[in-house]
């Protein structure tokens, strides 16, 4: 089956990481194929209950497939931008417990302030 996309585009849009993981909602219905592709479009702005119009007209579906997947693309880094921030903020500052005595960080607990010393003295690190 093709849609206008070269095999790589198409391997990379419909075989995302909830296809791949078997991910669904806790006590929801299991996903098939076919909820994925819809997914998948809808993520690649190409409506699915369009899609026999869209692939009637060969030239449209290509052009529609190319605009769909560079949006794909766009929204993908961009998720994967807030991701990596998300994972790389700090949520929680401990407000009590032992203080660094060198830089005045406050860890949760005596261990944490050991590691965290670590990387004050670089001979203990190596
Ligand atoms: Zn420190």
């Amino acid at each position: 089956m093709s849609f206008g996309c070269s095999q790589t585009d198409s391997r990379a849009v419909f075989y995302t990481l909830e296809l791949q993981q078997g991910q669904r909602a806790a006590g929801g219905p299991e996903k098939h194929f076919s909820d994925q592709l819809k997914a998948t479009f809808r993520k690649c702005s190409i409506p699915p209950a369009q899609l026999e119009t869209l692939a009637g007209d060969r030239v449209e579906w290509q052009d529609v497939c190319y605009e769909g997947f560079a949006v794909f693309d766009i929204h993908y880094d961009q998720e994967s931008d807030t991701r990596q921030l998300r994972r790389h903020t700090v949520t929680s500052v401990p407000a009590t417990g032992p203080r660094c005595h060198m830089c005045g960080i406050v860890c949760a607990f005596d261990f944490g302030l050991r590691g965290h010393l670590r990387c004050h003295c670089p001979s203990l690190t190596s």
